[in-house]
């Protein structure tokens, strides 16, 4: 049996399962006492049975790189009571025997995309949340990719419109007008002056609201398929999954391309999509890293950690 956590920054799910499917969970607030949520978790995975393996996937930032002292490690996150927190270690303690795995959250929830969700079949692919803050996980040719840490892809510079520049500066303590300081769920709140959700289509300020989320996201868009372009970009989070915006987002994305990126795939509907998994694409994605492990693990020291996603795509 394999196991899977998925540490939000307000919740925290536990699953086991087999891949792609999930047999038992949990959900509780992830709140500020690390020590007792892991013991949680300990918990409710020692009750589940035989699991050999658990994948993580946290929120950051964080460490997931397996070469690094720090792996599994939350590094310098503003949230009370889990910076420095070493999660892996932690979670080695109390479920002796189980192979383990760590990455961020987005990054889980883009492997179970691009495996048992949107991205099926596919090699490279883009997830996006826009929820309380934006993160963004990338699958590249089979690979989860994490570069020096890991990308904060909630925290790109993007294009805006004069007007807004001087009507709002966004919320982003580091930066401002980043991605996140002008579309994650808290700067809509403060831009608009009501929660997204109490905005309905009857209020005034509906289609600017959403116009304005849509050329955000479509610009952020933009940089990624130039920079990274994945083969499926999936957005999700609490405003990110409504699918109006995607209906508004997709042929700004196409404007603002200009004709320059011009492949089949773009023009079809299919390219920006709502989760398919919906709300477990973490859960689903943290059981594949567990499995993606164990395969690992069973591989000759020779072989490269490519070679067990080849190995696990195969099987
Ligand atoms: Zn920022």
């Amino acid at each position: 049996m394999l196991g899977g956590i998925e540490f939000g920054g307000t919740k925290t799910v536990c699953v086991v399962g087999e891949r792609g499917g999930v047999t038992d969970e949990i959900r509780f607030p992830t709140g500020d006492d690390p020590a007792a949520n892991l013991e949680r978790c300990v918990a409710f995975f020692a009750g589940a049975g035989d699991v050999t393996a658990v994948g993580v996937g946290a929120f950051g930032p964080c460490d997931p790189d397996p070469r690094s002292p720090g792996y599994g490690t939350i590094t310098t996150t503003p949230k009370p009571g889990w910076a420095g927190c070493d999660v892996l270690g932690v979670l080695s303690q109390g479920l002796p025997g189980a192979v383990l795995a760590f990455d961020t959250d987005v990054n889980v929830a883009a492997l179970g995309e691009l495996v048992h969700g949107a991205g099926r079949g596919l090699q490279s692919l883009l997830y996006l949340t826009i929820g309380t803050g934006i993160g963004g996980g990338l699958v590249c040719e089979g690979q989860l990719v994490h570069g020096m840490m890991h990308p904060e892809m909630g925290h790109i510079r993007i294009a805006r419109p004069p007007g807004e520049v001087a009507a709002f500066g966004g919320v982003c303590p580091y930066h401002g007008d980043c991605f996140e300081g002008v579309a994650a769920g808290p700067a809509l709140a403060a831009r608009w002056g009501d929660p997204a959700q109490d905005i309905t289509p009857a209020d005034d300020r509906h289609g600017a609201m959403w116009d304005l989320e849509a050329a955000y996201l479509a610009a952020a868009l933009h940089n990624y398929v130039c920079t990274v372009s994945p083969q499926r970009i999936v957005v999700g989070g609490g405003v990110g999954e409504n699918p109006d915006l995607l209906v508004r987002t997709r042929p700004l994305l196409h404007e603002s391309l200009a004709g320059y990126v011009d492949q089949p795939a773009l023009r079809s509907p299919d390219y920006v999509v709502t989760p398919a998994l919906g709300n477990r694409s973490g859960a689903i994605g943290a059981l594949e890293l567990a499995y993606r492990a164990l395969v690992e693990q069973s591989l000759p020291r020779q072989q490269t950690p490519g070679a067990a996603a080849r190995q696990a795509d195969a099987l």
